[in-house]
């Protein structure tokens, strides 16, 4: 049965009212999918959100159908003909979607300075891009200006911009006002304004490869959710 993937339209969407559609166990336990599934699991640099099914917690995990899946805490025998409700940590969901979006924005930002984004990495204390040079104008690691750069990025942020996504046939794409479509499964901020802070924590340059790790949090929620 067709499982509604809501985090992949609307990231503050952090709880739902939904059917258990299929249920087994595998060895990470027992498993419940729901026709509502508000859940981001792990993929694409971006850690799986937290939360809960009827109060008990749970564990997300992408199975190999592509449903996405959640592992109770605790034995869990879904009440027949019974909705289900779920919720998610939205401190979670909007640091991660937070970090995941700046995260784009260093990425096109750094093509300035001549480097591209090769991977990226959004959990939260160790979040990071890797960058390759894309020429010989790249700007040397060591003269890359990192308060230059913050300054840029975080004016970005204060003037913001939306941040859109759409299918292009099965291509989940997402674009940042102002820069370039890519394709992308991952939860962001739906403008650029929502993203209150940023800061450049290390340059680091390896074997070809440069790392910029960095910091970036959330505006406070107005309402926030209990
Ligand atoms: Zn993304």
């Amino acid at each position: 049965m067709h499982q509604i993937q809501h985090y992949l339209e609307d990231t503050y969407c952090f709880s739902a009212l939904s059917d258990v559609i299929a249920s087994g166990a595998d060895e990470w336990g027992q498993w419940i999918v729901l026709r509502e599934n508000i859940f981001h699991p792990q993929g694409g640099g971006q850690p799986a959100d937290r939360g809960w099914v009827n109060g008990i917690p749970v564990s997300v995990r992408k199975l190999g159908s592509g449903q996405v899946a959640l592992y109770p805490a605790a034995p869990f025998s879904a009440p027949a003909q019974e909705k289900v409700t779920s919720a998610l940590s939205a401190d979670d969901r909007i640091r991660h979607a937070a970090l995941h979006t700046a995260g784009h924005l260093l990425n096109w930002e750094m093509r300035r300075y001549g480097w591209m984004a090769v991977r990226g990495h959004h959990f939260p204390g160790e979040s990071r891009v890797e960058f390759s040079a894309s020429g010989s104008q790249a700007v040397q690691p060591e003269q890359l200006p990192t308060e230059e750069i913050e300054e840029v990025i975080r004016t970005r942020l204060r003037n913001g911009g939306r941040v859109d996504t759409w299918y292009e046939g099965t291509t989940r794409m997402s674009q940042i006002e102002g820069a370039e479509p890519m394709p992308c499964a991952g939860t962001h901020t739906d403008n650029l304004n929502k993203i209150s802070t940023f800061s450049i924590k290390a340059i680091k340059f390896k074997k070809g490869t440069l790392r910029i790790s960095y910091d970036a949090g959330h505006i406070a929620l107005e309402n926030e959710p209990v």
